[in-house]
Formats: C-alpha cells, sequence, structure tokens
C-alpha cells in the first residue's frame, strides 16, 4: 500500500495494479493524466486507456 498517496478526488479509478494508484481509495493520486486510445476509430470506453499507467 502507498500511504503517501494524495487521493486526487476528480480522479475515480479502481487500477490497483498501478504505481499511483491511492490503494485504500479508489482513487487516483496523480494530480493529471493523460488518456488515450490504442485504436484508430475508438468506438466504446474499451478502446481508451490511462497513458499515466505505471506497473508498481
Ligand atoms: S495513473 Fe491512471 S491507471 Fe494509474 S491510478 Fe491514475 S488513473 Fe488509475
Amino acid at each position: 500500500m502507498n500511504k503517501d498517496c494524495k487521493p486526487n478526488q476528480s480522479i475515480k479509478c479502481s487500477v490497483s495494479n498501478c504505481a499511483y494508484h491511492c490503494q485504500d481509495a479508489q482513487y487516483c493520486g496523480l494530480p493529471t493524466i493523460q488518456i488515450g486510445t490504442h485504436e484508430a476509430n475508438p468506438t466504446q470506453a474499451e478502446c481508451t486507456d490511462c497513458q499515466s499507467f505505471r506497473m508498481k
């Protein structure tokens, strides 16, 4: 658990495998994140990615 993580109440996240995830709270600890896509023509939520993700 990353106890130094300061939950950003504006960024809810459930990706607990990410180094920036605040484990107790379901929030990201970064002040801002980059969202992108791996698709040429994204059509649904699954087409988008958090590009700020880092494996913990
Ligand atoms: S960087 Fe992205 S994946 Fe990681 S905790 Fe923040 S929002 Fe979630």
